[in-house]
């Protein structure tokens, strides 16, 4: 269990961020799951299950949450890792005013809300290839998923999705727009979590510079995925 690793302040500041999203959920829709003890553990703890992962995150230093919503995982991540610095990034104006708020409710100083989407900032000088670490919780598929994100990432940075199943046949598909983009699929780290069942994370190092052509136009992005 990976509360037993946190200080207590830490997991003061967690369930302090799981109320806030419960209060603001009852009058925007951030989330389906509604009840305290749904946010506190398919939420907060499922937004937390990288660490019991192999993955290395020490020399992690910026980190962006692709498709945020509201704050998941980068709110929960950003409270267990202060020396990081995160962004947070949706398309939705709302969901992006929430997410400020509980960043500004909880103090947090090494994270920020921006509004925009994926593969309009990944055209921007501020934002391509600027991140150690990418992560998506519950945003697309991973062939669409691959264009948003990888582009963001640093050379020699990684991109993890959160994948709740079918991890493998995700990532079997998406080979190619991988190596497009410039990444190398590293691994799919599956785990069962007993309080959560099976949990998979796709990880994929990004090994050169995604060509300045992607990510190409959303509409083309899904329509006619890599
Ligand atoms: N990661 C959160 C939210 C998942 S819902 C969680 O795990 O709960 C998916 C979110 O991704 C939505 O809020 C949507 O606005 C955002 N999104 C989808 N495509 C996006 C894109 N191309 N750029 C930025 N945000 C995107």
């Amino acid at each position: 269990m990976i509360f037993k690793d946190l200080s207590p302040k830490t997991i003061e500041q967690l369930k302090k961020f799981s109320g806030l999203f419960f209060e603001k959920n009852q009058q925007l829709n951030l989330s389906g799951i509604r009840d305290k003890e749904g946010i506190w553990l398919r939420h907060i703890h499922d937004s937390l299950v990288l660490l019991e992962t192999a993955f290395d995150l020490k020399p992690v230093r910026s980190v962006l949450d692709l498709g945020t919503g509201g704050g998941l995982p980068g709110i929960p991540l950003a409270i267990v890792f202060p020396d990081k610095q995160f962004t947070l990034v949706d398309a939705t104006g709302k969901k992006i005013a929430a997410v400020s708020e509980f960043i500004k409710q909880l103090g947090l100083k090494n994270a920020v809300a921006i509004q925009g989407r994926a593969e309009v900032i990944a055209h921007s000088q501020k934002f391509r290839e600027k991140f150690d670490l990418v992560v998506a919780r519950a945003v697309a598929e991973f062939n669409i998923l691959s264009e948003y994100a990888l582009p963001l990432v640093k050379p020699g940075g990684y991109f993890i999705a959160y994948k709740a199943r079918k991890a493998e046949r995700e990532l079997a598909q998406a080979k190619k727009a991988i190596q497009l983009l410039g990444g190398i699929a590293e691994d799919v780290i599956a785990l069962n979590v007993p309080e959560l069942g099976h949990r998979s994370f796709v990880v994929i190092q990004k090994k050169k510079t995604t060509p300045a052509f992607y990510p190409r136009h959303d509409g083309k992005i899904r329509k006619n995925p890599l």
